[in-house]
């Protein structure tokens, strides 16, 4: 902050959970002489808000890709506007990042994004409502151009940053086929050539190359498309799988994944073709009872995931689940430090709930311990000893059990534990370890490497 001065520009992209740190951060800034734009799924949702709490001069709603060139020119000439309506831009517009500007020795991966929007429509997930359901493919081009410039700055890890890198399923095609929808069988066949055009540059890119991604389980059903992916050295994927019985799909309006036995064997299907899954877990659904968390740690544990994270019902603006939880809460509104619950992210950190919605069975605190429990099982030297097991060499189980421990400590931690000095030294636990990890995941710099042709 010490280096923010007068006339600067602070781009600050805030989603729900971390939006009053960005807003904290926008008004040290502005009081320094910056101005300040938010941007971000949050930003789009409640466009008034960083104008209210956070000192913003703008707010770009929606893409950034082209509106944001407009809002630093404004600011150079001292008029910014209140919003910037950046809407849905094409695949093909999509910019790479300056990856240029960024403190290499900062991080440990990057990220590049494929395809923006999910046809689903889950219940506790925004991204259908703010990406959209139709989704926007990038140019395998534009995509392979921006990797291979990572690698040229020595980055081996690369997150494919996609709502949902399988936008189009076998079902898909056969329904289109099945209603004799021939247009809508072609569009939906372009973009699963696409995927496969994508997949094959990967392909040809240095070996030493690991993407991950996220992906929804129905592509565990597609062999073609998993022999792809191995190519293509996407070797991790997160799935939300979400929950264990069909009671709780079902409330999430999920029911495209499958439950029990049939879940394990699906999710092991991705570990047969060489890529490793987190699993994501979603705990406090209205049908969960006390014998839900036994269950779902087990599928975890049976499933061969390589991680997994189990989180805690929680409404999140831009969903279904938040307009009822609002409705829900009615007129009368309980505040916390002065923030009515519905807007339940001003509300101060310590101060903040667990758990949201009242269930009907298990109170709040049950919920939370019962997941925490979950976590230290998952997360115990044993079991994460057990799953490293796939790896070769005893340095490689030893690095992967360094860095299962700091996704538990950064992510459990600091979500649902209750003792604010264990969340404190988490945080600082996992920064601290973060340093050496980052040494463990870069690797030489390729400045030579060029897209490669055909
Ligand atoms: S949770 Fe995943 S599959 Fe469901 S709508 Fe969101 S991105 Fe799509």
């Amino acid at each position: 902050m010490e280096q923010v001065a007068a006339g600067d520009v602070v781009g600050i992209g805030i989603h729900t959970a971390n939006a009053l740190r960005g807003y904290e951060i926008g008004k040290q800034a502005r009081e320094r002489g910056a101005y300040v734009v938010y941007g971000g799924i949050h930003a789009t949702l409640f466009p008034d808000e960083g104008h209210e709490v956070g000192g913003a001069h703008a707010i770009v709603q929606g893409d950034g890709d082209k509106v944001w060139a407009s809002a630093l020119e404004d600011c150079a000439s001292g008029r910014p506007q209140r919003f910037y309506l950046g809407g849905r831009v094409a695949g093909d517009e999509f910019l790479p990042a300056r990856w240029e500007l960024i403190p290499r020795e900062k991080y440990m991966w990057a990220s590049v994004q494929t395809v923006r929007g999910c046809p689903k429509h889950c219940s506790f997930c925004s991204v259908w409502k703010t990406d959209g359901q139709k989704p926007r493919q990038r140019t395998s081009d534009a995509v392979i151009r921006e990797i291979v410039e990572l690698r040229r700055m020595g980055f081996r890890y690369i997150a494919l940053a996609d709502d949902n890198f399988y936008p189009v399923t076998l079902q898909d095609l056969e329904l289109a086929k099945r209603q004799n929808n021939d247009a809508r069988y072609s569009e939906l066949k372009a973009m699963r050539d696409e995927r496969f055009e994508l997949m094959k540059k990967l392909a040809m890119l240095p070996k030493d190359l690991i993407f991950f991604t996220q992906i929804t389980m129905e592509a565990a059903e597609d062999t073609e498309f998993l022999n792809a992916m191995r190519d293509a050295k996407i070797k991790g994927a997160l799935v939300g799988v979400e929950s264990v019985t069909p009671e709780g799909l079902k409330d999430i309006y999920k029911d495209f994944n499958l439950a029990g036995d049939a879940l394990v064997d699906r999710l092991k299907r991705f570990r047969e073709h060489g890529i490793y899954i987190l699993g994501s877990f979603i705990f406090g659904l209205e049908s969960d009872r006390p014998t839900t968390f036994d269950a779902t740690a087990s599928v975890a544990q049976r499933a061969d995931l390589a991680f997994a994270q189990f989180v805690t019902l929680t409404p999140f603006p831009g969903t279904v689940d938040f307009n009822r939880w609002e409705k829900m809460m009615g007129a009368d509104l309980q505040t916390i430090g002065g923030v009515p619950i519905t807007r339940r992210w001003l509300i101060p950190t310590p101060l903040r709930p667990k758990v949201y919605w009242p269930h009907p069975v298990m109170s709040g605190e049950e919920i939370r311990s019962r997941t925490q429990e979950v976590w230290d099982t998952f997360y115990s030297f044993k079991y994460i000893w057990q799953r490293s097991g796939f790896l070769k060499s005893t340095k490689s189980r030893l690095a992967f059990l360094l860095i299962s421990k700091i996704y538990r400590q950064m992510y459990a931690d600091t979500g649902i534990a209750t003792d604010s000095a264990r969340v404190a030294w988490s945080a600082r636990w996992a920064r601290w370890m973060a340093k050496p990890c980052q040494k463990l995941f870069a690797t030489k710099p390729m400045p030579e490497l060029q897209v490669p042709m055909g």
